[in-house]
């Protein structure tokens, strides 16, 4: 397909929008020509227009401005990390120490939006890796987390994201990412189990034969 040239900005603007990560939201090319001020104001139009269908009775002092709050929760709050210029920038410092043994990081907490039925997906991550030149500061792990749950999203993705991200930006091979969360489709609505919850998991190099740091990652704690 022969692109013009606002397509291939768009193109580009989604590349860098995904960086170096291979799994990718179903996003169309030109997910970002319009900017939040314009978003907001569409979706409280679009969500203007549910609540009168629902019924309601939108002069109500309770509800009017339902529809301006919730377009701004979805721009600014739950679907952030849809905008690019929201990602977290990556520190790295040199492993001047020499510590080539597991980090792990554990109870990481993040909601995140199945993109099925745009309730939540709540739960936490457990990450390792074993740093090879460089390490990784320790909030931005749980920056990058929040960056890719902060969107329309299938947890198996998301657990993918956020291991071709920690591997791209530090380029470790061994690497372990397991998530535990609680899906709201699940729990609120369709079969209604309160009780279950969900576990992915990917483990790269030494950690997938480490099976008691695997125990860790997939133990109880996670949520
Ligand atoms: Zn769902």
């Amino acid at each position: 397909m022969k692109l013009n040239g606002n397509a291939l900005l768009a193109e580009e603007k989604l590349k860098s929008f995904n960086h170096h990560v291979v799994a990718q939201n179903p996003l169309r090319l030109d997910a970002f020509d319009k900017d939040e001020d314009l978003k907001i104001e569409l979706i409280t139009e679009k969500f203007n227009d549910i609540i009168e269908i629902l019924g309601f009775d939108l002069t109500n002092d309770s509800i009017k401005d339902t529809p301006y709050r919730v377009a701004r929760m979805y721009v600014n709050e739950i679907f952030k990390g849809l905008n690019p210029q929201n990602k977290p920038k990556i520190t790295v410092f040199e492993n001047t120490y020499g510590y080539h043994t597991p980090l792990v990081e554990l109870n990481i907490p993040f909601t995140s939006f199945c993109e099925h039925h745009f309730v939540p997906i709540q739960g936490k991550v457990n990450i390792t890796y074993i740093p090879k030149d460089y390490v990784i500061g320790l909030s931005k792990i749980h920056r990058l987390v929040d960056f890719y749950a902060r969107r329309p999203q299938v947890q198996e993705r998301l657990t993918m994201q956020i291991i071709q991200e920690l591997s791209a930006t530090l380029d470790p091979k061994d690497i372990g990412v397991a998530l535990k969360a609680n899906h709201s489709c699940i729990s609120c609505r369709g079969v209604e189990d309160l009780g279950s919850s969900t576990v992915t998991s990917v483990f790269q190099g030494q950690i997938k034969n480490d099976s008691n740091l695997i125990s860790v990652l997939l133990g109880s704690n996670c949520a």
